[in-house]
């Protein structure tokens, strides 16, 4: 394993997620939505900050870069085809693209639903998802932009990739969607004690992430929709769950 991966848990419910490859130190913050908190987490781990970068151009999830990127120097790197409406990108990166990050190397999925522009950080063998505000634990990110095919699709790219892939997801929804999950799926027992477990977690103050895809095919009721219109119905039902 060459990467490192921190949570950073800010403003209610969001992570950015810090990054180190361990192989060369060099170091990233994923989603820096917040200047100070990821300023002192930065300083805790040595100081050193290279990449800022970015899953979609959300303010909970880019509004600390400008001022993390002017005080530290690191590079922006974030999808070339939203760069209108993110920060001032040092490398815009396109869906495809090898992202070199030290001796770590990550793909980027195209993964339009939540917005338009959305993208996700894939390092290979799975050793990591950033996927935003795409997959959640036992659950998937409103259709604020895009429509229930893209992010069907969407899902359907992230499903396909290994089954021990920890994913690093863009905020702590995890009890909410877990109520959700089990009422969509009330006898799916792998889902119940993902959700006692998630609880307990909780209640020590502890993230419920990352989680694994092997974890997501078992418990994530978004994954196991028949066809995109299963999918649009399940996910127009969670937006009025309560
Ligand atoms: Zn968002
Ligand atoms: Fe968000």
């Amino acid at each position: 394993m060459t990467l490192t991966v921190k949570p950073i848990a800010i403003l209610d419910d969001n992570y950015a997620w810090f990054l180190r490859d361990e192989a060369t130190g060099m170091t990233a913050v994923m989603d820096a939505a917040v200047v100070e908190p990821i300023a002192d987490f930065i300083a805790a781990e040595g100081g050193r900050l290279d990449w800022l970068l970015i899953t979609h151009h959300h303010g909970d999830h880019i509004a600390g870069i400008a001022e993390l990127a002017a005080r530290t120097g690191a590079k922006v790197a974030g999808n070339a085809a939203d760069a209108r409406r993110l920060p001032k990108l040092d490398v815009a990166v396109k869906p495809g693209d090898l992202f070199q990050f030290g001796k770590s190397e990550a793909r980027i999925i195209d993964t339009p639903g939540h917005t338009r522009g959305h993208i996700s950080w894939y390092f290979a063998n799975g050793e990591a998802l950033f996927c935003g505000d795409t997959l959640f634990a036992a659950g998937c990110g409103r259709l604020l932009e895009g429509n229930a095919e893209e992010m069907y699709a969407s899902l359907a790219k992230l499903a396909v990739l290994p089954d021990e892939t920890r994913v690093y997801c863009g905020h702590e929804y995890t009890l909410s969607n877990v109520r959700f999950a089990l009422s969509v799926e009330p006898e799916n027992l792998p889902l119940q004690a993902f959700g006692e477990l998630a609880k307990s977690l909780r209640e020590k103050g502890e993230p419920t992430l990352p989680t694994t895809l092997a974890t997501e095919h078992a418990i994530n009721p978004f994954l196991h929709a028949r066809d995109v219109a299963h999918f649009a119905a399940m996910r127009s039902a969670k937006d009025s769950f309560r």
